[in-house]
């Protein structure tokens, strides 16, 4: 991967609005061709980063870089770079055609050119037919994909998507993060987006970058990150978090520190399984059911260990019924899972 040219390249980047620092310090490398997240929670200094991209904000220190060529102090319109908004920013009183035909208008792009680069934008967000329509009579799923044209339009190196899924339901959602994914392979260009939506950013990008308190705690592909959290924060913002510490890690585990467990990767027995021997690969842990919240698909399992703290467990209900699972409310159980799975973490961050 490092052998590639970076299409997007932050040093030392810092932001300070006032006396609120925004973003402390933040170096990345975002690879030409990339479908890249920028995951973290509300205030985390995501949307902040993608602007100073953009050129909308000026970095108090350090330096943008995009395609090689240092842009910091230059304007939005100077950089190779097109931003997509979450509201879309559609211009109401115009059709979709001249909303995506603007960009180009504005640079001065003969008309002929304009609608057929227009047009082409169009038909790769499979909008071709709706080029008469006003943006008040389209639905959200459709508005997102305009504004989409209307960025890929100007053919720029760098895409920045700002939670550009954010105000479509969930099955629109979940429609358009394939939909989005398949577009960016087609046209190659780089994507950066914004995200607070941790399953969003695994499905959709080749690499996350784990935002929190204006810094990144880890970078990786969206394997690296759910399987290796490099820090407790990362674990517990990137799926559930099952930390086994202390004491409890020693008992447990035999060996001090702090480890992390996915909930899918815990087994759960009950019943006549409870006092089955499990395999020396595994370790295993008894408690008491304090919680089950059956989801149709899966079951999570709350569970108090006998030796202190707590473990969740996520059970396909491949053979269980709801009522199988609601049972085991207040029951003894016993969870066991391969030592493979542990994972150390970095309590003092990943930086
Ligand atoms: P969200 O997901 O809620 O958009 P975020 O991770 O994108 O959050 P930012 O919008 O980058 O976070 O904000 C980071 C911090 O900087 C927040 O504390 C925010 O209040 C502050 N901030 C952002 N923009 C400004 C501004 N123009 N003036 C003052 N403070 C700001």
């Amino acid at each position: 991967m490092n052998t590639e040219r970076a299409a997007v390249t932050l040093c030392g980047v810092r932001k300070a609005f006032g006396s609120v620092t925004a973003v402390a310090g933040v170096d990345l490398e975002v690879y030409d061709g990339e479908f890249f997240a920028m995951l973290g929670p509300s205030g985390s200094g995501k949307t902040t980063v993608l602007r100073l991209i953009a050129g909308f904000e000026r970095p108090t220190e350090g330096t943008v870089h995009l395609g090689g060529r240092d842009v910091t102090g230059l304007a939005p319109f100077e950089r190779d770079a097109n931003t997509v908004f979450q509201d879309y920013a559609l211009f109401p009183h115009m059709n979709v055609l001249a909303n995506v035909e603007y960009g180009l208008k504005v640079k001065k792009v003969p008309k002929a050119e304009r609608r057929r680069r227009a047009r082409e934008a169009l038909a790769t967000v499979r909008l071709d037919g709706y080029e008469r329509r006003r943006p008040g009579q389209l639905s959200g799923g459709q508005r997102q994909r305009v504004a989409l044209a209307r960025a890929l339009v100007n053919r720029p190196k760098v895409l920045l998507l700002d939670e550009p899924l954010g105000a479509l339901d969930l099955k629109l959602r979940e429609e358009m993060q394939v939909e989005l994914k398949s577009i960016q392979r087609q046209v190659g260009i780089t994507f950066l987006f914004v995200t607070h939506d941790q399953q969003e950013a695994l499905t959709m990008s080749d690499r996350i970058a784990v935002f929190n308190a204006g810094r990144i705690e880890q970078v990786g592909t969206p394997a690296e990150v759910y399987e290796r959290p490099a820090s407790a924060f990362v674990a517990g913002f990137v799926g559930t978090s099952n930390l086994i510490a202390g004491a409890v890690a020693e008992k447990l585990l035999g060996r001090d520190g702090v480890y992390s467990v996915r909930p899918e990767k815990i087994r759960v027995l009950a019943g006549a399984d409870l006092s089955a021997d499990v395999s020396g690969e595994e370790h295993s842990a008894t408690g008491t059911v304090a919680d089950v919240v059956y989801a149709g698909a899966a079951t999570r399992f709350v569970v108090d260990l006998d030796v202190g703290g707590r473990l969740v467990a996520l059970q396909q209900n491949l053979w269980t019924s709801s009522m199988d699972v609601l049972e085991l409310r207040h029951e003894r159980v016993r969870l066991a899972w391969r030592r493979e799975h542990e994972f150390p973490i970095d309590v003092a961050g990943g930086d």
